[in-house]
């Protein structure tokens, strides 16, 4: 299973549709700044139902809708397709090819979704449940991450891994535990 390609339309920076076909293994996003890399990235936490506004570098979620330019009027909606390749089966649906589909309106209304069938978050959320992929599965670094982390406290850097290897939630419940 890999992401094949990503089309975005209305999304961010990215007013036309735009497909950015995708290889197995690592892909690299070159370009200027504010030329939209990081746009790319945040096109793919949203279609996979990101829901926080600050995740995806703005103040509400209607910013991810174009915003218009100098000499390019606003749109009224953005829309998102992730087609992961499916051949090996690892997504628990009978297609080689798996598109899902986020849309959303100024009215802050989103509609998903699978192969072009309308279908609820939660449908996308249980197919890629045991792929590693999906919201609060796939692990985005971003920007400026790295340097947060190298420079961090000794003990805001333990924060961080025990985060990644899932303990902190455990330490938490600990503590309130022994707060009774
Ligand atoms: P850097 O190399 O500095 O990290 P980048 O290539 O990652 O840059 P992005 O952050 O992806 O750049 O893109 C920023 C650009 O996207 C800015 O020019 C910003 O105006 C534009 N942008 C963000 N949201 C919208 C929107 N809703 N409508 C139009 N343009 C937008
Ligand atoms: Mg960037």
């Amino acid at each position: 299973m890999y992401l094949k390609s990503l089309t975005v339309k209305g999304f961010k920076s990215f007013a036309s549709t735009t497909t950015l076909r995708l290889e197995p293994g690592i892909t690299c996003v070159v370009g200027p700044n504010g030329s939209g890399k990081s746009n790319v990235v945040d096109a793919i936490a949203w279609v996979l139902g990101e829901h926080s506004a600050k995740a995806l570098r703005g103040g509400k979620m209607e910013d991810v809708i174009f915003a218009g330019t100098a000499g390019r009027a606003p749109l009224g909606r953005a829309e998102v397709t992730l087609t992961i390749d499916n051949t090996d089966g690892a997504l628990p649906i009978d297609y080689t090819e798996v598109s899902i589909t986020r849309r959303m309106f100024r009215s802050g209304e989103s509609e998903y979704e699978i192969n072009g069938n309308s279908c609820r978050l939660l449908d996308i959320q249980e197919l890629l449940s045991d792929s590693g992929i999906g919201r609060e599965m796939h692990v985005i670094v971003g920007q400026g991450q790295l340097d947060a982390v190298l420079h961090a406290k000794p003990e805001d850097r333990r924060a961080f891994i025990e985060e990644a290897a899932g303990v902190l939630k455990h330490r938490k419940r600990k503590e309130k535990a022994l707060r009774k």
